[in-house]
């Protein structure tokens, strides 16, 4: 059984070996001898994960490596810690200017701003500003002045960002602008990673960013892949909810990881349009979508949205299920969407 733990991101460095040969299945479709190959590599400040089927190691070892490069190719073009990257020469353009982009780049893009439409701008790759804010926050302590904020917001807005498709162009509308796809590229990398491979004749694979994961078909013999789900419920009940998933993208959000402690609030590294800060509640969120673009990005929206705009959110979209966790001074609340996550065992992890 195969399973995947969200979160625990430093410790699976630790214990994740480079490359390990699990025991051999037969493939339904050709009867060929299928092997699990394992392969992990960091990259976006992540620790990628590959998990294939494939008849040798020579095949995996090749699959494993464009893989791989796939999303090198697209950390470099959309971090924002690179001034050389496409997102930030982006950034530097001037105002009102439409600039030619790459297909990625346009790709997330255009879903970010569709989704940015549709949760009123609770996702918006246009918070850069305050995201930097929120960074300059987490290294001094102290928490940006109202001032700060106001001149960020003069540079914030998805409404500021306009797309044309026919042209493959982006237009940043007013100065000083900065694009932050933190939200969504983990997910869409992981995505492209899996079809790299799928290119490559490899089906029963699965790409976790992380805890952005995008999954193919199963592995040989079983109905789904098996994902841990880690949130602020099991985390203090000490159990472990699994889901058995295929061809889909899973995420998980959460404050667990990254926020930032000032007089005694939590800021997490998700911005809240609505003040400008990290979000304070404490919330955690799975979601599960046709791709991994599309939770990751979502699973980030539905935090911002909290325990009472989210569901409602989720409710409305054919595809997309979800786990939503929230603090509560009595305890931990779960709230499951109507095609929910089901749980296909509670307990040990193997
Ligand atoms: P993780 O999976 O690492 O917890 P998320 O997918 O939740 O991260 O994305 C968090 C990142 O998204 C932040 O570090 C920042 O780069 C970006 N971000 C923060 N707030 C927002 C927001 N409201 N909309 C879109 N992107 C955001
Ligand atoms: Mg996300």
């Amino acid at each position: 059984m195969t399973i995947f733990t969200f979160l625990s991101r430093s410790l699976l460095l630790a214990v994740f070996p480079l490359l390990i040969i699990a025991s051999g299945c037969r493939s339904p479709r050709s009867g060929q001898e299928l092997k699990s190959f394992r392969f992990v590599d960091l990259h976006m400040g992540s620790l990628f994960r590959i998990v294939l089927y494939a008849p040798n190691e020579a095949t995996a070892n090749r699959a494993a490596e464009a893989a791989f490069q796939r999303v090198k190719e697209l950390d470099d073009r959309l971090t924002d810690y690179d001034p050389r990257s496409e997102l930030r020469q982006l950034s530097q353009q001037p105002a009102g200017q439409p600039v030619k982009i790459s297909r990625d780049l346009f790709e997330v893009l255009e879903h970010s701003q569709r989704l940015a439409r549709q949760t009123d701008g609770a996702f918006d790759v246009t918070l850069g500003p305050l995201i930097q804010l929120w960074r300059q926050s987490r290294k001094s302590g102290k928490l940006p002045t109202t001032a700060d904020i106001q001149k960020a917001r003069q540079s914030t807005g998805f409404a500021k960002l306009q797309l044309n498709a026919s042209r493959q162009t982006a237009t940043l509308a007013v100065p000083n602008m900065q694009l932050d796809v933190g939200g969504i590229a983990k997910g869409y990398a992981a995505d492209q990673a899996l079809l790299v491979l799928r290119r490559l004749g490899i089906r029963q694979a699965m790409v976790a960013a992380s805890g952005d994961i995008a999954l193919g078909d199963p592995p040989p013999g079983k109905k789904g892949w098996t994902i841990a789900i880690e949130s602020l419920d099991t985390e203090a009940a000490g159990a472990t909810e699994t889901v058995s998933l295929h061809n889909a993208g899973i995420s998980t959000s959460g404050d667990t990881e990254q926020y930032v402690e000032i007089d005694g609030r939590r800021y997490s590294h998700i911005v809240d349009p609505a003040t400008g800060l990290g979000l304070t509640d404490r919330i955690g969120v799975t979601v599960i979508a046709p791709t991994a673009t599309g939770s990751d990005s979502l699973a980030t929206a539905v935090s911002v949205l909290g325990s009472r705009r989210g569901p409602a959110y989720v409710a409305s979209q054919p595809h997309v299920a979800s786990r939503i966790v929230y603090l509560t001074p009595t305890g931990p609340q779960r709230i499951l969407s109507p095609r929910s996550p089901h749980p296909v065992q509670a307990g040990q992890q193997h």
